[in-house]
């Protein structure tokens, strides 16, 4: 008798528990909130959420009802959540990178992965694209999206897409008997049949989105960071197959000709961006071809080069000379008119850095304004999101960041985000 009275005595706590968590809307006061659409800012405005999403949004503010929960944030400037449309959840780079996957086991690197998620939630980052993992980034978007961790929503391409030898060959430099011989279900494919399949797979094991590497790249063992790595027959076959089941595809460019395939063979992305040409410029604007930048990859990647032995010998020239030129492309892709959407390659340095990205493009000529833009508006256009991310408006998911100056005035402060919420829960 005793032990079902207190059986129903928690049963009843958790029942009260849940009814507050559904039913009790959240109230917040914004003294200056990001209107991304037009890209300017509100003063003294209410935000209603319910559940996980925005329900009102009204200018002044509006008078708060008993028991709600309500958040003051009059003296801040209140943004919609940013998205990093270039991050590797699973990984994050140091001296030992390139023996530890002869070592971790998947459970060890899901426990990593875990800890990124979070890490990136927690600096402002309420949606990532993950472009490139073993698979385990298909599980991380999985159990984020159930409530068992904390992380950002996740749209990931699983296992990045090469051919052999190419920049995401996951065993390019390896023991060839511990590491055998991919194809395809490992995201390594030669020829059109195997492009097609390589997609196939990617669909099969759940991404979201297709990842190829065009050309070489930097921190894979081999010795050249940019010569073209896939035929333009092999792309088109990828995007086609992509476009059949919904996909869109990034390419991994650092060298101009690869780069050129991609856009030519119907890319949405192009990632680093490192050598392009004008006239690959020129032709990303008539597609309508999106410049990822990375910059802070690139800068991290230039200064750990210069830390002796941090990374494999083959590796220190590429990412010597690779790094640097980053920043110089952005600006002059941006000066341009190449669209451009927010990326930084987080893994490729510290998960949590991802807002130093903003500064960098703001250093390169691109106004803080456009720059919270393509880490808002834009990447929900590429998601298919457009109608739920990337605004704080009635019917999107309530995902709000906020920071205690104008950004305009001064950029740096989006690395020092102080509240965080996403789907109406509060993080931060
Ligand atoms: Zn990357």
């Amino acid at each position: 008798m005793k032990n079902l009275f207190i059986l129903l005595f928690f049963a009843s706590i958790q029942l009260g528990q849940s009814q507050t968590n559904v039913s009790t809307p959240t109230f917040i006061h914004a003294g200056h909130l990001l209107d991304s659409e037009n890209g300017k800012w509100q003063d003294e405005v209410t935000i209603k959420i319910n559940g996980k999403r925005i329900t009102e949004v009204r200018q002044g503010y509006q008078p708060i009802p008993q028991d709600v929960k309500y958040f003051d944030l009059k003296d801040h400037w209140v943004m919609p959540g940013f998205t990093d449309m270039h991050v590797h959840m699973e990984t994050e780079y140091n001296p030992h990178a390139y023996i530890q996957k002869y070592v971790d086991d998947p459970a060890d690197i899901a426990y990593d992965s875990v800890q990124y998620a979070e890490t990136t939630l927690m600096c402002g980052f309420t949606t990532v694209r993950d472009l490139g993992g073993s698979g385990i980034n298909i599980s991380l978007r999985d159990a984020i999206n159930k409530g068992k961790v904390p992380g950002p929503r996740i749209f990931t391409a699983g296992k990045s897409i090469a051919t052999t030898g190419g920049h995401a060959d996951p065993t390019n430099g390896g023991n060839k008997i511990m590491m055998g011989d991919p194809g395809p279900r490992e995201g390594v494919a030669n020829g059109t049949d195997e492009a097609r399949e390589a997609v196939r797979h990617r669909y099969k094991n759940g991404a979201d989105c297709i990842k190829i590497t065009a050309t070489g790249g930097v921190l894979s063992v081999a010795k050249n960071g940019s010569n073209p790595q896939f035929t333009i027959e092999e792309i088109e076959a990828i995007t086609s197959t992509a476009a059949d089941y919904g996909f869109h595809v990034a390419a991994h460019a650092h060298g101009d000709e690869g780069m050129r395939r991609a856009v030519e063979g119907g890319v949405t992305t192009i990632e680093h961006g490192t050598y392009m040409s004008e006239s690959t410029m020129d032709l990303m604007i008539k597609k309508n071809c999106y410049l990822v930048p990375t910059i802070t990859a690139g800068k991290e990647v230039a200064l750990k080069a210069e830390e002796e032995g941090f990374y494999p010998e083959i590796v220190v020239p590429k990412a010597k000379a690779v790094g640097p030129q980053i920043q110089g492309t952005f600006a002059r892709a941006y000066k341009r008119g190449v669209p451009i959407v927010f990326g930084t390659d987080a893994g490729v340095f510290a998960h949590g850095k991802n807002a130093k990205e903003f500064g960098y493009m703001v250093e390169a000529g691109m106004p803080v304004m456009e720059a919270l833009q393509s880490a808002t508006i834009t990447p929900a256009k590429i998601l298919k999101m457009e109608e739920q991310l990337g605004q704080v408006k009635p019917g999107f998911f309530a995902d709000i960041v906020a920071v205690t100056e104008n950004p305009e005035k001064n950029v740096a402060i989006l690395e020092r985000v102080d509240f965080v919420m996403k789907e109406g829960q509060r993080y931060k």
